[in-house]
C-alpha cells in the first residue's frame, strides 16, 4: 500500500508463517507448504548469507542477494524485503557480519521497505531486545508474536508511521486485533522482560550454552558448526569434515533427549540442524542438567 509496489523479497531457508501469503515467502516445502497451494506469485527468493556453507563475507553476501534481485525483480517492483536477522525454522543461520545492514542500506536508497521478522529472535531472545540491534540496523517493519505475550496469541506489526497510516481508514483490521487479555498479558510479560533484565539473562544462558557445545563439538566430529546469538544457538551436523547434512544422527540424538527428559527441537532445510531455546527464566541448575542429558545423547548414538 505504501509503495504502491507488489513483489516480496524472501531469502533461501526462511519462515514466514502459515497463512497463504506467508506460506509462498517460507522456502520449506515439507511439513509447510506441501499440498496446500495455490500460492501467491510475486514472492521471489534470493540467497541468505550462510557463513558454515557459502564462506562469504557479510558484503560479499549481500552483493550476491542484491545482484539476484536487481537481475530477477528490479528494485522499482519491489515493495519490501522480509527477512528473520537470525533464521529460525530454517537452521538458525547467523548471517555473517555486514550483511544485514548491506541490506537495509540499500532497501533504504531504493525506496523499498525493508522488513524485520522477529517473531522467533526478538524480546530479549538473542540477548537484546530484538536481534537486528545487534549490527544497529533500524528496519522500517518488524513483525514479532512468540515472546510478546507469555504464550497468549498476540502478534503485531510495528513501523514507521508513515508506512502505517498510508492504509486508508478501516483498511486495517480484525476479529481478534487488540484482543484486551493477550495485550495485559503482552504488557506483563514485557513488564517481566524489564525488571528481570531478560536479555542480560540470554547473554548469560548463551554462554553457557556455548562453553557446553564448544566441549561437545570438541568430542564428536559429527558437529560441524556452532552458531547462534544469546539463548538461540545451535549445532549443525554433517558427516565428519565435510557439509553434507546428517539428519539421521540428529534425530536420533534428538529422539534419545526425548525418552530422557529433554524437550528437543530440530530444525533446517535438511534437518540436521539442533537448536536450543531454553526459556529464559530457566535456572543455571537445570540448564546444566539438560545439557548432561544432551551430551549422553551424543555419546549414546555415536
Ligand atoms: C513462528 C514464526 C512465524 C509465525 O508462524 P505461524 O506458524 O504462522 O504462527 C513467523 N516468522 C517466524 C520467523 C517464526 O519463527
Amino acid at each position: 500500500m505504501a509503495t504502491g509496489r507488489d513483489a516480496v523479497a524472501v531469502f533461501d531457508h526462511a519462515y514466514h508463517g502459515r497463512t497463504n501469503l506467508t506460506m509462498a515467502m517460507t522456502a520449506k516445502n515439507m511439513p509447510y507448504k506441501h499440498g496446500f497451494g495455490p500460492f501467491a506469485g510475486e514472492v521471489y527468493r534470493a540467497p541468505m548469507s550462510y557463513p558454515f556453507r557459502d564462506g562469504l563475507s557479510g558484503e560479499e553476501a549481500a552483493a550476491r542477494a542484491i545482484d539476484v534481485i536487481e537481475k530477477q525483480v528490479g528494485a522499482d517492483n519491489l515493495a519490501c524485503v522480509v527477512i528473520e536477522p537470525i533464521q529460525g525454522e530454517g537452521g538458525f543461520v547467523v548471517p555473517a557480519p555486514g550483511f544485514l545492514p548491506a541490506l537495509a542500506e540499500w532497501c533504504a536508497r531504493n525506496d523499498v521497505v525493508y522488513i524485520a521478522d522477529e517473531i522467533q529472535s526478538g524480546f530479549c531472545r538473542t540477548g537484546d531486545w530484538f536481534a537486528s540491534e545487534h549490527e544497529g540496523v533500524v528496519p522500517d517493519l518488524v513483525t514479532t508474536a512468540k515472546g510478546i505475550a507469555g504464550g497468549l496469541p498476540l502478534a503485531a506489526v510495528t513501523g514507521r508511521a508513515d508506512l502505517m497510516d498510508s492504509v486508508h481508514v478501516g483498511g486495517l483490521g480484525g476479529t481478534y486485533g487488540g484482543n484486551p487479555v493477550a495485550c495485559a498479558a503482552a504488557l506483563g510479560a514485557l513488564e517481566e522482560m524489564r525488571t528481570h533484565d531478560l536479555a542480560g539473562r540470554a547473554r548469560q544462558i548463551g554462554a553457557i550454552m556455548h562453553e557446553r557445545l564448544t566441549a561437545l563439538a570438541a568430542e564428536h566430529s559429527v558437529i560441524g558448526d556452532l552458531r547462534g546469538r544469546g539463548a538461540m544457538m545451535a549445532i549443525e551436523l554433517c558427516e565428519p569434515g565435510t557439509t553434507l547434512p546428517d539428519p539421521v544422527r540428529t534425530a536420533a540424538v534428538s529422539a534419545y533427549c526425548h525418552a530422557h527428559g529433554v524437550v528437543t527441537l530440530t530444525c533446517g532445510t535438511w534437518g540436521n540442524v539442533f537448536r536450543f531455546l531454553p526459556p529464559l527464566a530457566i535456572s543455571d541448575e537445570l540448564l546444566g542438567e539438560a545439557f548432561d542429558v544432551v551430551s549422553e545423547a551424543f555419546r549414546a548414538t555415536a
